[in-house]
């Protein structure tokens, strides 16, 4: 079978602070985090946790017009997105549109860990942010 979202790719953690959110999952997870990383023009900072075969990134504003930083004031720190893993962004972004979801971003976008990114808004989909993601070759 031909799988659309292949798979969870990671979920999205938005916390305060980065280095206590490190030393929290360090410590629930009992691994550091194999890399941290700023992604300049999304205003955050991330790290990836590996857990067995999955991942947990954690999300940290880097100012105050940041995405992250208004989740925060929102809702507070917690679970901010589901990624799904998709071998063919753009076409999934096709299929999703005309089911009538809304792309936050009408082209992919360079995320973290190397991969073109989309997201579609909460508002269609009951509530949960969710990414979708495509390794760059
Ligand atoms: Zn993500």
């Amino acid at each position: 079978m031909n799988l659309r979202l292949n798979k969870i790719e990671h979920l999205g953690i938005a916390v305060k602070s980065i280095d206590e959110g490190n030393s929290l999952y360090t410590k629930i997870l009992g691994v550091p985090p194999y890399k941290e990383e700023v992604v300049e023009h999304e205003g955050v900072r991330t790290s990836f946790f590996q857990v067995g075969p999955n991942k947990i990134e954690l999300l940290e504003a880097l100012h105050s017009n940041s995405p992250i930083a208004k989740y925060i004031e929102k809702r507070g720190e917690g679970l901010h997105h589901v990624a799904y893993a998709v071998d063919d962004i753009r076409d999934e972004m096709n299929r999703l549109e005309s089911e009538g979801f809304h792309l936050l971003n009408s082209e992919p976008k360079l995320g973290a860990d190397n991969k073109l990114v989309c997201f579609l808004h909460p508002k269609e989909t009951g509530g949960t942010l969710i990414e979708l993601c495509q390794e760059r070759s």
